[in-house]
């Protein structure tokens, strides 16, 4: 069996440490908040190049928060992606604002031409997800934000040690939100989450928001709520943290294998991945016509697969109110041809050898 992801032959390769973390936190009871929370967000921040980490209940409040503490005018518009994970155009609707949906390109990011034509006078963020672990086109996207004063949220809840130009992505622009679902490339044993800035003012925003308004106990300066980092998840973290670089380079591996393997085979489209760029590839997705016949093909020999995501943002119920045209769109278009092949730092070589003869073998 090819397994998708392998989250328990990950626990084994790291038994000792993850055991131990886990045993001092609760010997310490440093459960929520303290020093395996501050450790972590010291060492993640170090691990970013970021001035300020805030450690949040998961991935998606910190987009929240993230939102909120750039006090942005009220009723403005916010652009995000058509192609994402339902999660980043929540965060727009829970944070108060309007959402407005953009193309992507080829590389399944941010269409800067869409990105452009989709701004009006009341546009006032953009959210830049860096989906399946690949940067955004910042070159492109940057003078155009710059230019229409626009406040920059990068998602990069799929995109832990992801590089631009050799500068990891999530201080590109004001604010970014990071998540520790356990599937992700850093991953906690639940739910966990991050924000990183190098802005003093967003940051002690965030902790506030995040923390019930209180910047000392017992004194609550605004209404917050309450989205923390757990101790546990924090050491479990720390102990992660330092096999991520590792495992990322395992992905680029077999993302290499399949690249070279199934080049020309059938009428797959491989992942283009953008010049001076490090992917950590979070996911590997193709598109085929064929997507079902062989994702079911792959399934009959043991092999899993994923559809990231199956129906696009803008064609979601929960979305239906939002006034747009999806007809055009790439990203609802191309939903219909995703397959995502396992990826993982449980790869073996002879796991990436079984999938790409079952994929040549589908298509001969
Ligand atoms: C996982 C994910 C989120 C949400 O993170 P959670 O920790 O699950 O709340 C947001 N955006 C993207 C692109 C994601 O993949």
């Amino acid at each position: 069996m090819v397994k998708f992801l392998d989250l328990h032959k990950q626990y084994l390769s790291i038994k000792g440490e993850i055991d131990a973390a886990i045993k001092s936190v609760i010997s310490d009871s440093a459960f929520v908040g303290g020093k395996y929370v501050n450790f972590f967000e010291e060492q993640f921040r170090n691990y970013i190049a970021a001035n300020y980490c805030i450690g949040v209940a998961n991935g998606t409040d910190a987009l929240e928060i993230a939102i909120k503490s750039l006090e942005l005018p009220a009723n403005t518009e916010i652009i995000v992606p058509a192609n994402s994970f339902v999660a980043t155009a929540e965060a727009v609707i829970n944070a108060g604002y309007k959402i407005k949906f953009c193309d992507n390109n080829n590389y399944y990011n941010i269409d800067y031409r869409d990105f452009e034509e989709n701004i009006t006078e009341n546009t006032s963020a953009v959210i830049f997800v860096h989906l399946y672990g690949q940067s955004v086109d910042f070159d492109n996207l940057l003078p155009i934000a710059k230019k229409h004063n626009l406040k920059i949220i990068e998602d990069c809840a799929q995109a832990h040690g992801t590089k631009y130009k050799n500068k990891k992505v999530g201080t590109f622009g004001d604010i970014a939100a990071f998540s520790f679902y356990p599937g992700k490339n850093l991953g906690a044993y639940g739910d966990a989450g991050a924000i990183i800035t190098n802005d003093y003012q967003l940051a002690n925003k965030c902790r506030l928001l995040a923390n019930h308004g209180s910047p000392k106990k017992h004194e609550h300066t605004i209404v917050g709520r309450n989205s923390r980092l757990d101790g546990i998840n924090a050491a479990i973290l720390n102990a992660k943290l330092y096999h991520l670089d590792k495992w990322n380079a395992i992905r680029n591996v077999a993302a290499s294998y399949y690249n070279e393997y199934l080049k020309d085979v059938g009428d797959l489209i491989l992942p283009e991945i953008l010049e001076d760029t490090y992917s950590v590839f979070h996911l590997y997705v193709i598109r085929t016509k064929y997507r079902d016949e062989l994702a079911d093909f792959l399934n009959k020999n043991e092999i899993e697969t994923g559809i990231h995501y199956p129906i696009a943002i803008p064609k979601q119920k929960a979305f239906s109110f939002v006034n747009q045209d999806t007809t055009y769109m790439r990203a609802c278009n191309w939903d219909k041809e995703l397959l995502s092949l396992p990826m993982g730092e449980h790869l073996t070589s002879a796991d990436t050898e079984k999938v790409v003869s079952a994929i040549r073998k589908f298509f001969s």
